[in-house]
């Protein structure tokens, strides 16, 4: 192990993400896979021998990861979907003591689909209606997914209005988003489609490695990507 390493805590190691985020971390020389947790693994005792811990487990670990990271004083990479408010409140007070890069979407490609629906909404105006489309693979867990909530939430901070959301579930698709705006006479598309798992991987590792030494705080990965 070289100096430079990140050591890395893995949550949710046995799952879909847990294992891209192994695999592509074999080809990045500056990351160690360092200590692995699964269901019922105890985490605390995980963290202490690590630089930051990449959460990919289910929403409900996050009161036992929050505690450790007190605990240990150690960065959190969150890539962990579905939190209820208060679970989302319990994130907020960690971050008053140590940084987390909390983001529902990993991948540059879906960050800068973030930055371009900000863009699209402030220059459209009123008169054009925003609505998203968001399709997954049958097995995911919570629906609408957590990107596509981030997209409403950018939306609504600059319409003041609900946005409607379609949710579909079919086969194996990794994830794929649309921003539609209607206006009159006239219709934008933002699309962004996932092939591969790998880039929530590739963008967990590389917020893992930009964390480091951040002082406390609740970042995104606008943040990580230097877009805000
Ligand atoms: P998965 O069901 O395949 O894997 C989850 C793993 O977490 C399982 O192995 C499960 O046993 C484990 N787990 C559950 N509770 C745990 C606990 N308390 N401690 C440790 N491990 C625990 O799911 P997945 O497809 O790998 O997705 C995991 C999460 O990541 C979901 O919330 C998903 O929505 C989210 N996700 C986020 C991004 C992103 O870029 N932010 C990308 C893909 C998936």
């Amino acid at each position: 192990m070289k100096k430079s390493d990140v050591r890395v805590l893995l949550i949710g190691a046995a799952g879909r993400m847990g294992k891209t985020v192994r695999d592509v971390a074999r080809n990045d020389p500056n990351i160690q896979i360092a200590a692995q947790c699964d269901l019922g693994d105890p985490i605390e005792p995980a963290m202490k021998n690590c630089d930051v811990a990449i959460d990919f487990s289910q929403a409900d670990s996050i009161d036992e990861i929050c505690r450790a990271a007190l605990q240990t004083g150690k960065s959190l990479i969150i890539g962990t979907t579905g939190h209820s408010q208060q679970q989302r409140k319990t994130i907020e007070e960690t971050a008053h003591c140590a940084p987390i890069v909390l983001a529902s979407n990993f991948s540059v490609g879906v960050n800068v689909l973030f930055w371009l629906t900000q863009k699209a909404t402030e220059l459209l105006g009123c008169d054009f209606n925003p609505e998203i489309v968001e399709t997954h693979h049958k097995m995911k867990k919570d629906a609408p997914s957590g990107t596509a909530k981030t997209l409403a939430e950018i939306l609504k901070a600059v319409r003041n209005s609900e946005i409607p959301i379609q949710s579909i579930r079919e086969g194996d698709v990794v994830g794929e988003h649309t921003v539609i705006f209607r206006g009159p006479g006239e219709r934008l598309e933002l699309t962004h489609h996932a092939a591969s798992r790998g880039i929530f991987a590739l963008g967990a590792l590389r917020a893992a490695k930009w964390v480091i030494n951040k002082p406390p705080g609740l970042y995104s990965m606008l943040d990580v990507l230097g877009l805000q």
